[in-house]
């Protein structure tokens, strides 16, 4: 896509390159309870510019194909069970910007999504620490269960100009998250993880910070202790969507990275900020 048929999209607006988010969001009580990760999410929100509209890419929106929620006002997504009744409460009423959506579409050859879905708790969760006056436009891109994690590299690399038109990207999933292998018994016990769950956040980290995107899409052959942090790539996928998007000359900012419950990590990184 060119320039010109960007601003037939998004208007002929230039701003300064918006930073990239991926965000570990962990247990959808995250999104109202205050805790060393949502005060480390609020702390990142304030610091950050505020963007024309954030374009999230959650862990828990798969479809067969890629799309872009192009609702004006989508609606909030109670995407779980067994968590209490005042987490079902909880809105997040961002509008949504049907010109993104159709940006996305265009740049990705995708398509939109105008009733099926929404904001998911991987969306809100996290927004509503860093906007909580909910008042940035929010549109979320699904993930392609048909593309390997190579071709989703190659996907977000077609988003990168918007990061020059006032889009904040965000992801959002967890690099090490195995819920099967939940520790129930030690949920809330912050730095908590298993061996392979170490080795395995080690060994991704090291690439992270080396900035080896081609290793990390090729995560299943890092061994068994990658292999068991990461049994399915939806909540993995998003990190990889971010880091495709860090520019050569960008810092890299590492928080929350922290285990959690034996088989996941919170570990969020800022690019650009
Ligand atoms: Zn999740």
């Amino acid at each position: 896509m060119t320039a010109l048929e960007l601003d037939r999209w998004l208007g002929d607006v230039r701003t300064p390159r918006m930073p990239v988010l991926f965000l570990g969001h962990g247990s959808p009580m995250n999104a109202i309870e205050d805790n060393l990760f949502t005060r480390e999410f609020r702390k990142y929100g304030q610091a950050l510019p505020k963007p024309r509209a954030i374009l999230c890419i959650s862990a828990h929106w798969e479809t067969r194909g890629t799309f872009f929620t192009a609702m004006e006002q989508p609606r909030t997504i109670h995407d779980f069970g067994g968590f209490p009744e005042r987490l079902f409460q909880v809105k997040y009423p961002a509008p949504g910007m049907p010109e993104l959506a159709a940006t996305g579409a265009a740049l990705t050859h995708g398509g939109i999504d105008t009733e099926h879905w929404g904001l998911d708790h991987g969306a809100w969760s996290v927004l509503i620490h860093l906007y909580p006056d909910a008042n940035v436009p929010v549109v979320q891109m699904s993930l392609d269960r048909a593309r390997t994690p190579s071709e989703h590299v190659a996907l977000a690399k077609q988003l990168a100009d918007l990061r020059y038109r006032g889009v904040l990207i965000v992801g959002s999933g967890n690099m090490v998250h195995n819920l099967g292998r939940v520790a129930w018994n030690r949920l809330n016990e912050v730095g908590y993880a298993y061996d392979w769950a170490t080795e395995a956040r080690q060994l991704l980290m090291d690439r992270i910070l080396d900035g080896r995107l081609d290793d990390l899409a090729k995560y299943s052959t890092l061994g068994s202790a990658v292999q068991q942090a990461i049994p399915t790539p939806e909540h993995y996928l998003p990190l990889l969507y971010t880091l495709a998007l860090r520019e050569s000359d960008e810092d890299l900012d590492v928080f929350n990275d922290y285990a959690m419950a034996g088989s996941l990590t919170m570990t969020s990184v800022a690019m650009g900020l």
